[in-house]
């Protein structure tokens, strides 16, 4: 489908991007990710659309930009607009996704802000077989606080859009 769409580059020469290349890998993984699930909750707000309008994809290493990126586009042939309304309210939405993730009392996120917590780890013992290694990516995700780390980032970000 030929559509249109927003690029955010988290890459250097940015606050935001210093920011962000600043975090981990694992933790640039994890708030790539949650922004995205926040972005897909709070944008339709500001868009007047519903959530189904607009598609959000996160990468942490796009293969073409070879930098951290977030589209947001239109889910229509075309475009009808949705994705220069994101990038002419992101300050706003950026603030509004802020305020999401502050208000909600959980403590290391959920469906209600930035997306479930991910599953626990693997008891103590079991056995390591062939997922060995992805298992451990799950391992060291559950280790990053998912919710501080988004905060803080919004927060930066936020910062840096208002210059
Ligand atoms: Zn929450």
């Amino acid at each position: 489908m030929h559509t249109r769409s927003a690029m955010i580059l988290f890459d250097q020469p940015t606050e935001a991007g210093r920011r962000f290349t600043a975090l981990t890998d694992t933790e640039q993984g994890v708030v790539i990710q949650r922004l995205g699930v926040l972005l897909r909750t709070v944008a339709p707000v500001f868009l007047l659309c519903d959530p189904r309008d607009l598609g959000v994809s996160e990468r942490v290493r796009d293969p073409h930009f070879e930098s951290p990126c977030l589209y947001v586009y239109d889910q229509y042939p075309g475009g009808i607009g949705l994705s220069e309304g994101f990038l002419r309210n992101l300050p706003a939405i950026i603030r509004g996704a802020q305020g999401v993730v502050d208000a909600c009392p959980c403590a290391d996120g959920c469906p209600s802000c930035i997306g479930a917590p991910d599953a626990p780890p693997a008891p103590a013992g079991a056995v390591p077989g062939p997922a060995a290694g992805a298992e451990a990516v799950v391992i060291q995700a559950s280790m990053v606080n998912a919710k501080q780390s988004v905060r803080a980032f919004l927060s930066a970000w936020a910062a840096a859009l208002e210059g």
